[in-house]
């Protein structure tokens, strides 16, 4: 018999303790469970944390990216450049807002856009860059502030996966060369709040209409309303979502922060301790666990298994290691593959580079991340390094 694992391990599990579940009944007890004081200090705690002055929460980071553009008053037509291996959020909202996805190729060597490229695909009506900190490891933004500086673009860091990752040691969200930074906590993400997201941002002036634009169009303090101190009076400026963040969200998001650090530490360690036992596998191409300067916050172990050496393709690795109880992810496969953006592209020829994205669609056909968490055990990890290689052996056996 195959080695196995007894029961399904996934690939990633969110970490939640006594803390988060005390502070949970303490808000249903309260009688306040949507956005309230715990809101306002979760809020707070994250832009301490981040170094940046101010911290937004809202209900996703899909929704802070699409309130984030709207801030930045993208018009039709308008072109943002990004990179095509992300969530399909960093493209779709783009979309929803009526501008145009412009993508670049990325640096097979950190999965993250390659700035060399972005040079080439700036035009007239370029408004900003989207850089992705794929995996938790930071982009090369020296590169990216220095040209879009030149240029007069934003940037808008897209750091759903990077909560506590440090680009040139300082937090990433914390350099106001960047307009906003957005990130996400949903269950997979190193913090989580269940569902939910944040923009952390340095400019004051956006503050209302943030406040606005995740609440109704309603600026003034509009949670405060319903206690002793608010008014009942409110004004309606514009139509807007309903976006806001809950008490019951932050009150797992407050505890989990204090924990950031030592979650991270702890990624970091199962993230080191696969590159050594994985080491020897040269069927696979292992990921960079960053410097001094790219400081990773861990979030993703992506292994590309190299299918002409491996003998199996990598849905056929992915479907062996489920088999064998083992589960992983893709993240991601290339945002431009999917039917609705291989349609969008063909209509917008000159959003793509003459030359194609082959090194995102060459990962992006090896990539799966493995089970990475911080409550992973040794023993867990090193059962999946023992299969990884059994189904590479097996494999090269029949092929
Ligand atoms: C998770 C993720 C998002 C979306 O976050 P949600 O909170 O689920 O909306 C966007 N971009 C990237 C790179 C992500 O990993």
């Amino acid at each position: 018999m195959a080695l196995r694992r007894e029961s399904f391990l996934p690939f990633s599990r969110p970490v939640i303790g006594q803390e988060e579940i005390d502070e949970i009944i303490d808000s249903i007890q309260s009688g306040w469970l949507t956005t309230g004081p715990k809101t306002a200090r979760f809020e707070e705690d994250l832009a301490i944390y981040n170094g940046a002055p101010y911290v937004r929460a809202m209900n996703s980071a899909t929704t802070a990216q699409e309130i984030s553009l709207q801030i930045m008053d993208i018009k039709r037509g308008d072109e943002i450049i990004t990179s095509s291996l992300t969530w399909v959020s960093t493209l779709s909202t783009i979309v929803l807002r009526g501008g145009i996805p412009v993508l670049v190729d990325i640096d097979p060597r950190t999965l993250n856009m390659d700035p060399s490229k972005l040079e080439a695909a700036i035009t007239s009506k370029t408004k900003g860059i989207i850089p992705v900190h794929l995996t938790g490891l930071p982009c090369d933004l020296e590169s990216i502030w220095t040209l879009a500086e030149r240029h007069k673009l934003w940037v808008i860091e897209d750091a759903a996966q990077a909560m506590g990752a440090t680009y040139k040691g300082k937090k990433i969200g914390s350099n106001s060369r960047s307009v906003m930074s957005i990130y996400s906590f949903h269950p997979n993400k190193n913090l989580t709040t269940g569902e939910g997201g944040a923009i952390a941002l340095h400019d004051e002036k956006y503050l209302n209409i943030i406040a606005r634009l995740r609440f109704h169009g309603i600026e003034k303090d509009a949670w405060k309303r319903q206690s002793k101190e608010g008014s009942l009076h409110i004004d309606v400026i514009e139509p807007a979502r309903k976006a806001n963040f809950m008490d019951l969200q932050a009150a797992i998001g407050i505890h989990q922060l204090t924990k950031l650090d030592q979650f991270n530490r702890r990624r970091g360690d199962l993230f080191k301790r696969y590159l050594k036992l994985l080491n020897d596998v040269q069927e696979c191409i292992l990921p960079w666990e960053g410097d001094i300067d790219f400081g990773h916050c861990f979030h993703l172990f992506v292994f590309r298994i190299l299918p002409e050496k491996a003998g199996l393709s990598r849905d056929e690795f992915v479907q062996a290691l489920k088999d064998r109880n083992i589960g992983s992810g893709i993240h991601y496969r290339p945002a431009h593959l999917h039917t609705y953006y291989q349609n969008f592209y063909k209509a917008h020829p000159r959003a793509l580079p003459a030359e194609g994205l082959p090194h995102s669609e060459w990962s992006g056909e090896r990539l799966l991340s493995l089970p990475l968490w911080p409550g992973l055990t040794e023993d867990d990890q090193d059962l999946i390094v023992r299969i990884i290689k059994d189904v590479i052996v097996s494999a090269k056996k029949k092929s």
